[in-house]
């Protein structure tokens, strides 16, 4: 990268696309479906693995450190979950990783003269110890390189010690079977980066390999993911708790309106009988007009039951009788 390509990139991460008034080199924002998610939130594999030995090659989805900065600002105002999106992305980037050690797993279990129980066991511990060295000599290579030479010295004691451990552990494990056993390389899988390690690997490799861009990535990656399985959680369980308190309230609302009625309905008793006045007498009338149907029909000597019908035939007799 050229001094003015630099220069470029960080105002880029500063500003963000609008920065002189120009658009970014893809004609695109931020939210476009082309850009990638996850290198928005920071944690694309495609950018974090880059030039090592699983290097994933270059995104399909856009990288723009402008885009970002976009996203970072817009990102204070609304949320666009995309740490959903790239939680998925990364959950699937990440169980594509762990299928593959487990089948390294198992062509090791295949190919390797199996130990027995307490040579495992011893194994393990030299893994362990292993990697603690790795990790500690890396790290106090980093800051011995950033001028912290208190703190680098004070890791290289704590190596040497585990150093000592460690030797006392090969002696056991030596111990526990032929020594032809013991000359085979015993290979096992990283479970951090699928990558393979020997038990009689020297601190060089070990540091190498533990303080190495493609296990820290692995770390970098796999962290993000617990980060972002939390936060989704989180956010997940807060609008849950927002949905419900919302149906609550629409509840409670509900039970306001119900209260409201029944007690607009109670003073206007007067209304409502009023109306009921006015269904009797239609009443009346209609039986009225029945009743004088009804006496027509009587009259020619239609069989009737009911009051009605004995006073007509009462009537009808008083007839006969007059
Ligand atoms: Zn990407
Ligand atoms: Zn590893």
């Amino acid at each position: 990268m050229s001094a003015h390509d630099q220069i470029r990139a960080m105002l880029d991460e500063l500003m963000g696309t609008g920065r002189d008034g120009e658009n970014n080199k893809y004609k695109v924002k931020f939210d476009d479906p082309r850009v990638c998610k996850s290198f928005l939130l920071g944690c694309c594999p495609h950018d974090i693995l880059s030039s090592t030995r699983m290097d994933l090659g270059e995104c399909p989805k856009i990288h723009d450190l402008a885009l970002r900065a976009d996203y970072e600002q817009a990102t204070k105002g609304k949320d666009y979950y995309y740490d959903i999106d790239a939680m998925e992305h990364l959950q699937s980037f990440i169980a594509e990783c762990d299928r593959k050690t487990e089948l390294a797993k198992r062509r090791l279990k295949e190919t390797q003269e199996e130990l027995s129980e307490e040579a495992n066991q011893k194994a393990e511990i030299i893994h362990q110890l292993g990697e603690q060295i790795g990790t500690k000599l890396a790290k106090a290579e980093t800051v011995g390189a950033e001028g912290h030479v208190n703190e680098s010295l004070k890791l290289m004691e704590e190596v040497e010690e585990l150093k000592k451990q460690k030797g006392q552990a090969e002696i056991e494990y030596r111990n526990s079977m032929p020594a032809s056993s013991y000359q085979q390389q015993k290979l096992r899988v990283c479970e951090v980066c699928s990558a393979y390690l020997g038990i009689h690997d020297n601190d060089r490799r070990l540091a190498d390999h533990f303080g190495g861009k493609l296990h820290l990535g692995f770390i970098t990656i796999r962290e993000k993911l617990e980060d972002l399985k939390k936060s989704v959680a989180e956010r997940r369980a807060q609008r849950e708790k927002e949905r419900e308190e919302r149906r609550k309230r629409e509840q409670e609302k509900i039970g306001d309106r119900e209260k409201e009625k029944r007690k607009s309905r109670s003073p206007s008793r007067n209304h409502r009988s009023s109306r009921s006045h006015s269904r009797d007498r239609r009443k009346r009338s209609r039986s009225r007009s029945r009743r004088s149907c009804k006496r027509s029909r009587s009259r020619s000597h239609s069989r009737r039951s009911g009051s009605r019908s004995k006073r007509s035939r009462s009537r009808s007799r008083s007839r006969y009788s007059r």
